[in-house]
């Protein structure tokens, strides 16, 4: 069933009476709220009606984020790397997802990640999911980052099976803006673009996560062998082992869009119904093989456009995430105001939204 916004007021605290308890409580946590009376380390304070109703939310900027002020609510996921878990904030109730991935590595491979962990904290872009703070204790990484209460498009897929093309030209917008900023103004290049980093929430946002973390498990010198996630959208330059750029990017972006108008994977494997008999027999497909495009019969012409667009073989003849903000598959429907947040909540309830 699908919880209500949380209100504060179930947040409520009785504040300790003595004054000496009442530092305690302060210093081991960061902001809350009895009442009108907004409590933080900067002292007590009288808020007005609406910003009583509003506890004021934890910004990506704040340090005050810790492991000991989040609660753990439920697990809401699995990968290759780790566990990821709905967590809430003690104090102000807001919802996180921690990401926990368990690696023993040296200290030098440390200094590597937590520079890419680094880059993951400052980006600020609406289409990209906030990573508001990264640890490393005991073997372990856990990342603290804005929860999408829609869960990935991979489990959206899983509930409707096919996604109909306005819906999905308004997904790509917005994932064409997070790789104009990924691309463009970072200069990153994503290197996991699948339905599963790809995060949606009730108010129709979609957001791109994990951007850096596969190369984290990746390049961590040992750990390799252990990354075991799919590959099933590297570009063929990728798997060929060559040179690649941020058009790697825009290869996967093009198998996903397909994947998601016809529900299913656009590389069939060779015998039917026995799945791909080798991760290696894929690859060599997919290295060898004419690319896969959208059929004229059952999509429109913008549609089939786009997609040979993203999927070439040669990656010069790619477009770039610039390019393909202009692309009438993309300009057909901006105007349309296409309804993702209904369409989204309508296909299953989020687990918890604030
Ligand atoms: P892989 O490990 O192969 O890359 P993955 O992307 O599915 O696969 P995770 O990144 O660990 O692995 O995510 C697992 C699942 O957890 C996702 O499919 C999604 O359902 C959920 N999830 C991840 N991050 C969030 C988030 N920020 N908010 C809500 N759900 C999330
Ligand atoms: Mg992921």
């Amino acid at each position: 069933m699908r919880r209500g916004p949380l209100n504060p007021i179930n947040l409520k605290l009785t504040l300790p009476p003595d004054e000496d308890s009442l530092t305690k409580f302060l210093t081991q946590s960061g902001t809350f709220m009895d009442g009108d009376l907004l409590v933080n380390r900067d002292g007590v304070r009288v808020v007005s009606k609406s910003e009583a109703e509003v506890p004021p939310l934890i910004k990506p900027s704040d340090n005050q984020l810790s492991l000991a002020d989040i609660d753990t609510i439920k697990v809401i996921g699995k990968g290759a790397g780790g566990t990821v878990q709905l967590v809430q904030h003690k104090w102000t109730g807001q919802f996180f997802a921690l990401k926990v991935i368990q690696m023993n590595i040296q200290e030098s491979a440390l200094k590597h990640i937590a520079q890419e962990l680094k880059i993951n904290q400052s980006s600020q872009c609406p289409y990209v999911v906030v990573c508001y703070k990264s640890f490393y204790d005991n073997g372990a990484f856990s990342i603290i980052l804005e929860y999408m209460d829609g869960g990935s498009l991979l489990d959206f897929l899983k509930k409707v099976k096919s996604i109909p093309e306005p819906y999905l030209a308004a997904i790509c917008n917005q994932v064409l803006k997070g790789l104009l900023y990924l691309h463009h103004e970072r200069h990153i290049i994503h290197r996991d673009l699948k339905p599963s980093n790809l995060l949606i929430n009730h108010r129709g946002e979609v957001k791109i996560t994990d951007f850096g973390v596969s190369a984290i498990l990746t390049s961590t010198s040992g750990q390799a062998n252990t990354f075991v996630g799919t590959y099933n959208y590297m570009s063929p330059e990728r798997i060929s082992g060559g040179k690649y750029g941020s058009k790697s990017d825009i290869w996967s972006l093009g198998l996903v869009l397909l994947e998601c108008a016809t529900g299913q994977f656009p590389y069939s494997p060779p015998e039917q119904g026995e799945g791909w008999t080798s991760f290696y027999e894929l690859m060599e497909a997919i290295v060898e093989q004419p690319q896969p495009c959208a059929s004229t019969d059952q999509f429109s012409p913008e549609f089939c456009s786009f997609i040979s667009a993203c999927i070439q073989k040669d990656p010069n003849d790619r477009k770039s995430a610039h390019e393909l903000m202009a692309h009438p598959f993309i300009s057909k429907y901006r105007d349309l105001n296409v309804d993702l947040a209904t369409y989204f909540t309508n296909a299953g309830s989020p687990l918890a939204t604030f």
